[in-house]
């Protein structure tokens, strides 16, 4: 971890630095390839929204296309549309929509039911598929909770001791007892961005399986499952992807090992034949094997019109967008924040660093509810992080400055 301490020893309200850093700030924006999907959002007036890595803003097409599923689909066209408005096919059909911004081909990504449930069907799945004999399933240990909780579980259902790796030791870590390998992309309190490509390698060469968590990345950066060769992933879709509250989550199986995944909550929409009642179970071949009961079609058609607003989007250039985001956050923050009143903790690399800011500093929950009533949404995670999401459909440069001025005259 990466832990700058700011100390540039300057007025923290310089009138100059003031001046100036608007000035960039205005010219970013101008100059800003992204700055108009910022329509695609409702967002409410005044509000600098750095929490789109918790919960992604409204895309603006999302209350008209409920209401029509709603109206039309479930009232007038009741069990028809399971067929006639494509529910049935709904999990796949969004999956391939996801699939480009994780570099998936299609056929690949499921989407249904809440990350952590995903997490279990992809660990017991790989565990699975792991080579006999192996006895090990490694764990990022600092994971978010719920990774750690699932990956216990899956490890005493599947038989194999869990061994929880800080992920700087996680490649030093595997080896021929190695079954499966559990990491996040991007640590959810940090921001830091763990290596994919590498840690897959490093898996691969010791003859494990992978599974990656994308919750922090999908939607901020490339992540290329496919070129990198990942066996299994999971992510959710209400953060960066803005499918709204509870939106279902996505599972990727590699198509390598669909023919062999052996699904742990084999439900009767991973049936090869879902409606010919068989009391024998058979899976279906393909994505839709990871599928379990019938799909959440609210939420599930909320995120399918929430993706609209992916339309035309180079995800390299959100990419390119956040780290400048990010960037030119931490420069205001260092500018308007006197010295040795936060602690940046997220990497200044930017091969190291996700799409979020995590500044440590003490009274961090008071800091956090002070910054909201200023209208500067971020939030706070235990015991002294606080945490700055820059989602660059949506967020702009000047909002990275006003949220810096304001941090400076709470601490001013
Ligand atoms: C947000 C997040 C989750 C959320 O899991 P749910 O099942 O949707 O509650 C899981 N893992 C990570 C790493 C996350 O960031």
């Amino acid at each position: 971890m990466s832990d700058a301490i700011l100390q540039d020893p300057q007025d923290p309200q310089d009138p100059q630095d003031l001046q100036d850093l608007q000035a960039r700030a205005a010219r970013l924006d101008a100059e800003d390839p992204l700055a108009k999907h910022r329509e695609r959002f409702t967002l409410p007036e005044g509000v600098v929204y750095l929490d789109g890595n918790s919960l992604g803003a409204l895309p603006a097409g999302v209350p008209g296309a409920v209401a029509d599923v709603v109206h039309r689909q479930w009232g007038e066209l009741l069990i028809r549309s399971w067929d006639e408005s494509g529910w049935w096919t709904a999990p796949e059909r969004i999956g391939d929509r996801i699939a480009p911004l994780i570099g998936a081909a299609p056929g690949q990504v499921t989407v249904g039911d809440s990350t952590s449930v995903n997490l279990f069907k992809a660990l017991v799945g790989a565990a699975r598929l792991a080579a006999p004999g192996r006895t090990r399933m490694l764990v990022d240990a600092t994971t978010f909770p719920t990774d750690g909780y699932i990956a216990a579980s899956a490890a005493r259902m599947t038989g194999l001791d869990l061994v929880p790796v800080d992920p700087s030791e996680a490649a030093a870590a595997m080896d021929d007892r190695t079954a499966v390998v559990l990491l996040n992309h991007v640590d959810y309190r940090t921001g830091r961005l763990h290596d994919l490509p590498a840690l897959t390698g490093a898996a691969h060469a010791a003859g494990a399986l992978i599974v990656w968590d994308l919750c922090h990345t999908a939607g901020a950066l490339p992540v290329g499952l496919d070129a990198h060769a990942v066996d299994l992933a999971v992510g959710c879709t209400y953060k960066y992807l803005n499918g709204g509250p509870g939106s279902p989550a996505y599972i990727y199986v590699a198509e390598r090992h669909q023919g062999a995944f052996d699904s742990p909550l084999p439900g009767w929409n991973s049936h090869a034949e879902p409606f010919a009642m068989t009391p024998e179970y058979a899976p279906a071949q393909g994505a839709a094997r990871a599928r379990v009961g019938t799909p959440d079609i609210l939420s599930m058609l909320a995120l399918e019109s929430a993706l609209d607003a992916w339309e035309d989007v180079d995800i390299e250039a959100v990419r390119a967008k956040s780290l400048a985001l990010t960037d030119f956050f931490l420069e205001c923050v260092a500018a308007y924040v006197p010295a040795g009143a936060v602690e940046v903790v997220t990497p200044l690399e930017h091969a190291r660093r996700g799409s979020q800011v995590s500044l440590r500093t003490d009274g961090a929950r008071a800091v956090m509810t002070e910054l909201i009533s200023r209208g500067i949404v971020g939030d706070f995670r235990a015991p002294d992080v606080l945490r700055f999401g820059f989602t660059p459909l949506y967020v702009g440069f000047a909002d990275a400055e006003r949220a810096a001025r304001t941090l400076g005259h709470i601490f001013g």
